[in-house]
């Protein structure tokens, strides 16, 4: 985690930040056992009451499930858990396993999570999973505090996840690298100012099995799989950070195709898909402030 402040009280914002996502962590992380996450995963009765800011980001993740058509499925912990991708302790679970725990997490089932005032009801086997989603909100909440604090540049880097505020120090716009997801350096490069810029990879976080197959941390809630598909990595570009992760692990799940139609639909992102034949499909207005390294075999294709 990288807070980059400019401005007379830039110390005390980024404290005041760091502050926040220690909060937030012990709110939503899956894995503390005093979370509100960890109670309600753990619970066997509802409803469970949770503080105001945990069921906003339960409600914020709902939305982007319904519109990215189940995609996003913040409900995914039962499956991730399984295939070990909470612990780092991978293995592959069989497919009667992966069965019995999809019915109660299927990309369908999301819609019956119920959110009354702040008191949250899961059905039973149900466990959430804000992984998804928790960074680029944090990311908001963290540009909400810098404005509080009168800063007007900063760059926040949560790790495959940088959101911009305003522009750099000294006027000119920021300069962001795109990683190469099949080895090491960027892609290329974009310039931004006040945006998101999130990236979802299947080179963060996999494991490879004996017989040499890539299983990555971005599960497919229709059959309980790791992702496979044409994709490689994905990046999205817009004005929210919330808005933009969850984005970036939905069009991974869904596939190129869909994720132009969804692009097409909502019109208010922007990204850059790498797909695994070294293609980057870029949408129209990035790819005006995106250059390309010249030195790598990619092929740049711009979606309109
Ligand atoms: P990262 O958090 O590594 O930057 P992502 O934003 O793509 O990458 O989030 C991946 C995380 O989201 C996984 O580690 C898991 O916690 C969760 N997750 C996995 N599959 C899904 C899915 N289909 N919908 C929502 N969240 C998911
Ligand atoms: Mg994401």
């Amino acid at each position: 985690m990288k807070l980059q402040a400019y401005g007379q009280n830039a110390h005390e914002a980024n404290s005041q930040a760091q502050e926040y996502i220690n909060k937030l962590e012990d709110l939503i992380s899956t894995t503390k056992n005093d979370s509100e996450i960890y109670k309600l995963n753990q619970s066997k009765e509802f409803p469970i009451e949770v503080s105001k800011e945990c069921s906003v980001l339960l409600k914020y993740a709902l939305n982007m499930s319904e519109i990215s058509d189940g995609a996003f499925n913040p409900a995914l912990y039962p499956i991730t858990k399984m295939w070990g991708f909470t612990q780092d302790n991978y293995k592959i679970p069989s497919a009667g396993e992966i069965k019995e725990k999809i019915t109660n997490c299927h990309t369908a089932e999301w819609a019956s999570i119920k959110i009354e005032d702040n008191k949250i009801t899961l059905l039973p086997g149900m466990q959430l999973d804000l992984g998804g989603i928790g960074k680029g909100y944090a990311g908001d909440q963290i540009i909400e505090i810098y404005k509080a604090y009168g800063i007007k540049s900063a760059l926040i880097d949560l790790g495959g996840n940088i959101q911009l505020l305003g522009k750099k120090n000294n006027g000119s716009e920021w300069t962001i690298g795109i990683k190469n997801p099949f080895g090491q350096g960027t892609i290329g490069q974009i310039k931004a100012s006040d945006q998101a810029i999130i990236s979802s990879g299947g080179y963060e976080r996999y494991f490879i099995s004996e017989d040499g197959k890539k299983y990555i941390h971005i599960i497919d809630g229709q059959n309980g799989y790791p992702v496979d598909n044409e994709i490689e990595a994905v990046t999205v570009v817009g004005k929210s950070g919330a808005y933009c992760d969850a984005l970036s692990t939905a069009l991974f799940v869904m596939g190129l195709d869909k994720a132009i139609d969804l692009w097409k639909k909502q019109k208010d992102f922007d990204f850059i898909i790498v797909t695994k034949d070294k293609t980057v499909n870029i949408t129209s207005s990035l790819s005006k402030r995106f250059t390309l390294n010249g030195d790598l075999a990619f092929q740049v294709k711009t979606i309109k």
